[in-house]
């Protein structure tokens, strides 16, 4: 739900009330919808010179998907979103015209817009110009971020390896980003490498693109994962939901909304990550997609902890993510599970840092550390390994911060509000998808820009 100070200042008196005052005015977000348009307007599809290879095909690409493409800046349109295409641009000088041509439209964004800029990484062996301008790419996107208003966003594609700009990792990655399913995803950038040749094309259903695969959410009986266990099985997916069994009626809850299984099991357990393939294998006959969600906060400044409070954060954030990968990776010696995703719950907390948070910091932190160094391991068997960081979403968990800390938070993003659960599953249930297979050791914020951490 909206909070009641971003629904005030979107309605009537109050609404003006802000504007005069000059407060934060949050905007309502568009979120997706079936059958509701891809973007909120035309888009545009800009480069330099030398990427223009590059942008015909994409525009060729988006026109596929019925939307409106134009080629040029014109005074007459209200902007859905605005694609910059850089891929190929090889000295600092090379972007001015397409920057500029892009800035000259944002004042005719359409609320809710999107900038996309795709680029290409830089690496070791880049020549000192072309190292430049790659680089330069993120923090202009960043800062152009910080500048949009409305709820409009900017993020990146950053192909990686040779990766090209229409392949099926980029296109999905391009689709997530341009639609309302990013809604607060902001100021960020996603490195995107080459399709495997192996890995299944753009689902026939773009609105249900995990038909046919099995989802086991932990954590699943309230808040983002049982936001991220609805949102897997509104998008095709048979969803076996874990919680522990204390929390077993709203674990049936989720169950019922989903019409997947649920296993009561606390993920600390020794032998969690066989029972969980266990069950997936003997209820729905295979296992496709681990969303590791379960996660808990107990905080204390680290003079007054103890370990009752870093010894449980850690199990349960952090060591059980790593017992339930190598039971399922077959480090045991086993059979690892084929091509399977996973995704796994970190925080900006394990980016930036929060006092109070030592052990949460370092349970989070420790995720994406586990989460890069799995990646290789899972590619080996066709899967990939990534991670989401939320930054401030409206839970049970931030619920309980106290009140004036969590008016801060809220609106310190750039987007000046907390997320929504869904925000924060629908990246998750994009990661998961068959047409990501070429996104691997990733982590992709979900924080609406949030003014802590890169
Ligand atoms: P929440 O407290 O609302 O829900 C967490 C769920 O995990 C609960 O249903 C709980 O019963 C379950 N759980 C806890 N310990 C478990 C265990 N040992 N075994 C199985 N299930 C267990 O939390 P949330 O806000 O929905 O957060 C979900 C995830 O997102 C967590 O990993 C959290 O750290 C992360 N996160 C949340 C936020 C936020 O702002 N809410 C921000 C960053 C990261």
């Amino acid at each position: 739900m909206t909070d009641s100070y971003t629904k005030a200042v979107n309605s009537g008196f109050t609404k003006s009330l802000a504007k005069k005052l000059g407060l934060p005015r949050p905007a309502i977000l568009r979120r997706y919808r079936a059958g509701d348009p891809l973007t909120v307007g035309p888009v545009l599809v800009l480069s330099d010179d030398a990427s223009r290879g590059d942008a015909d095909s994409l525009a060729k690409e988006l026109l596929g998907w019925s939307l409106d493409v134009r080629r040029e800046p014109t005074d007459d349109a209200r902007w859905g979103a605005v694609l910059l295409v850089l891929t190929e641009s090889a000295r600092p000088t090379d972007v001015s015209g397409a920057v500029l041509a892009a800035g000259s439209v944002l004042r005719r964004l359409a609320p809710n817009g999107r900038v996309l800029v795709v680029s290409r990484a830089a690496t070791d062996g880049d020549a000192p110009e072309l190292a430049a301008t790659r680089s330069g790419v993120d923090a202009f996107l960043r800062s152009l971020a910080k500048e949009l208003r409305y709820g409009a966003t900017a993020n990146g594609l950053v192909l990686t390896d040779g990766a090209a700009a229409d392949g099926t990792s980029a296109l999905a990655a391009l689709r997530f980003f341009l639609s309302a399913r990013s809604a607060y995803v902001d100021g960020q950038q996603l490195r995107v490498g080459a399709t495997p040749s192996d890995a299944a094309d753009s689902p026939a259903d773009l609105d249900r693109p995990l038909a046919g695969r099995v989802a086991v959410v932990t954590g699943a009986a309230r808040g983002i994962g049982a936001a991220i266990a609805k949102t897997l099985a509104r998008d095709g997916a048979t969803v076996v939901c874990v919680d522990v069994p204390a929390a077993g009626e709203a674990l049936a809850r989720t169950t019922n909304a989903v019409g997947g299984t649920a296993l009561q099991l606390d993920v600390t357990a020794d032998d969690a990550g066989t029972r969980i393939l266990e069950h997936a294998r003997s209820r729905h006959g295979r296992l496709d997609i681990v969303v590791h969600n379960a996660g808990i906060v107990r905080d204390k400044l680290l003079a007054n902890m103890g370990p009752a409070q870093w010894d449980a954060v850690v199990a349960v954030n952090l060591d059980a993510q790593l017992r339930i990968n190598a039971q399922l990776l077959g480090a045991d010696g086993g059979a690892g599970v084929e091509g399977l995703r996973i995704v796994s719950l970190a925080s900006t907390s394990g980016i930036a840092g929060g006092k109070g948070q030592t052990n949460y910091g370092f349970s989070k932190a420790g995720v994406i550390g586990h989460t890069r160094a799995t990646a290789p391991l899972v590619a080996a068997l066709g899967g990939t390994a990534n991670a989401v960081a939320p930054g401030f979403i409206e839970t049970d968990m931030t619920a309980a911060m106290p009140f004036v800390t969590r008016e801060v938070a809220r609106r310190l993003p750039t987007l000046q509000q907390g997320g929504q659960p869904v925000d924060v599953a629908e990246a998750v249930a994009f990661l998961a998808s068959p047409a990501a297979a070429g996104i691997n050791g990733q982590v992709l914020r979900v924080c609406g820009q949030h003014l802590v951490g890169r």
